[in-house]
């Protein structure tokens, strides 16, 4: 039995604390602000209910796993899991707007030739076979095993199954998401409905390689859920699954260093001034917190891997509404910008803030747990920002509720009451620098969108997380977890648990 220090209870970190638990080890969290979940909060007033980390749950089979693997009962017997059907509404610059059924690609297919016409469903059906292609084989690399020591291949190697195209007199494939949109797709309402899985994530789709087309496989593919009473149900879920496996939790406890001797990891220093001894240390904390805990020596990047910061953070108003929410609104409405030029500007940070007409993602879950009584509605509206980026709250909730207006009728006339949740707030709750948010790894692009290894060139210390191998998001936090707990169950050898 070894003793485990883990730094941060995000859910990357909570997830590899319970599987190490269960593989007997006696594991510690250290936890600086009062709570667990790092980027998953609720904010609570006047009888309302917001999520102001993620609001949606792709690939919950990473989280079922956790839970077969670390106790008796499955994760549909904590939380409620809810299929959120349609998957997303989406209203295009034209105006065009279509809803696209959860986890059917087929289905996907039909609700675009009814609103787009035949031949672009065609394409965007043609598209998802290649996408699929990429999928089988990006899938193991970039989500279920530890990065690849020549993980030179799959910077280099493009996944995507690119058409290729004639263009004066030379035939050419697409090498960016923009390029299979221009090329490919040859649709403006298809390209921005593609492009905005990278814009999701602060990616500039001409700089983002065309392997990122596994985003929107994996949605059509596996689906998207709710998390009933609010995505932070899952935190407490996996919270209350490391308690019963005897993990530790100390809150209010800044770790400021990692102890080394001998040229290994050797325990914690904290903020009081004490420290904490263990065999094992497992960061769950953004790459310049890790900088800062080992004086600046590099320890991530086994093998090179940039370990890049992230490119962008959120910014999200929480919407108090009067009046119920109406039957049959989609949960999920995806407002695309009417100037894309604008928006692919100030991702750059050239223009210095959020354009005039963001695309912006707006929440409206059906759940009761959300709302004082069935006369009222919670929303969220969220907006993808560079980090660093100017404007004032108040200025950035203008553009997005002027946006969301586009998705929710009468929308100022039903606000009650509205509250700006800015990159500050998640630099706040997570430790990263200007609030950015992680995304999840890719390949190609020369390895721009990968993530250092889970193992460290310090011997002892491992990272879990958004910012580690395989990158952001939930489901990519939660395999994390797995990777790292196979790093230290099984050792080096360890080849990723499926
Ligand atoms: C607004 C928002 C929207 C998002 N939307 C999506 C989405 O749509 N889809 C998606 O897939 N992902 C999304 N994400 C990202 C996703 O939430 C994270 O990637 C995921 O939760 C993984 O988090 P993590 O494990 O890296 O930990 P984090 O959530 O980053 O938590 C890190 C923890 O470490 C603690 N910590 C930091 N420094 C120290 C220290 N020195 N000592 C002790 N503790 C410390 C922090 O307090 C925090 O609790 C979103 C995030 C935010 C903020």
């Amino acid at each position: 039995m070894a003793r485990i220090a883990v730094i941060g209870a995000g859910m990357g970190a909570m997830a590899a604390a319970a599987r190490l638990a269960v593989a007997g080890h006696r594991v510690v969290v250290h936890e600086r602000t009062e709570t667990y979940g790092g980027a998953l909060r609720r904010v609570e007033w006047d009888g309302f209910s917001f999520d102001a980390g993620p609001g949606l749950l792709p690939l919950p089979a990473v989280y079922r796993d956790l839970f077969v693997k670390t106790g008796k009962e499955p994760l549909e017997a904590c939380v409620e899991l809810v299929q959120v059907d349609p998957s997303s509404h989406h209203v295009f610059a034209d105006g065009t707007r279509v809803s696209l059924p959860n986890a059917s690609r087929a289905g996907v297919v039909s609700a675009l030739e009814e609103s787009l016409g035949p031949a672009a469903a065609r394409r965007w059906g043609d598209f998802l076979v290649r996408a699929r292609e990429a999928w089988d084989r990006a899938r193991r690399p970039l989500l279920e095993e530890p990065l690849w020591p020549n993980w030179q291949v799959l910077a280099e190697r493009e996944p995507y199954p690119a058409v290729p195209h004639k263009r004066l007199l030379r035939t050419r494939t697409a090498g960016t998401l923009a390029e299979v949109g221009a090329w490919e797709l040859r649709d403006p309402r298809l390209t921005a409905l593609l492009e905005s899985y990278a814009l999701a994530h602060g990616l500039d789709p001409r700089e983002t390689p065309a392997s990122a087309a596994v985003l929107p496989y994996m949605e059509h593919a596996f689906g998207t859920w709710y998390v009933r009473g609010g995505m932070r149900e899952l935190a407490r879920a996996v919270y209350e699954r490391c308690l019963a496996r005897r993990v530790e939790f100390r809150f209010g406890t800044e770790v400021t260093g990692v102890l080394e001797k001998d040229g290994r990891a050797a325990g914690l220093e904290l903020a009081d001034g004490t420290v904490a001894e263990a065999d094992l240390v497992v960061a769950g904390v953004a790459p310049e917190v890790l900088d800062r805990l080992v004086r600046e020596t590099r320890v991530r990047g086994d093998g090179e891997v940039p370990g890049r910061r992230g490119p962008a953070s959120r910014v999200t108003v929480l919407l108090a509404l009067r009046g119920g929410r109406p039957e049959g609104t989609p949960h999920r409405t995806v407002v695309h910008t009417q100037d894309r030029g604008a928006e692919l500007e100030s991702l750059s940070g050239a223009s210095g803030g959020l354009p005039a007409h963001p695309t912006v993602t707006v929440l409206r879950p059906d759940d009761p747990a959300l709302v004082p009584d069935a006369g009222h509605e919670a929303a969220t509206v969220t907006a993808v920002v560079p980090v660093g980026a100017g404007g004032t709250p108040e200025a950035h909730a203008e553009k997005l509720i002027t946006a969301a207006g586009r998705a929710i009728p009468g929308l100022r006339d039903r606000l009650l009451r509205h509250e700006v949740r800015t990159p500050a707030d998640i630099a706040g709750e997570t430790g990263s620098e200007g609030g950015a948010v992680p995304v999840p790894a890719l390949a190609a692009a020369g390895g721009r969108l990968l993530q250092p290894s889970n193992s460290t060139r310090l011997p002892g210390l491992f990272t879990v997380g958004g910012w580690s191998h395989p990158g952001g998001g939930l489901p990519h936090a939660g395999m994390s977890g797995a990777l790292v707990a196979g790093l230290i169950v099984e050792g080096p050898e360890f080849r990723g648990s499926q």
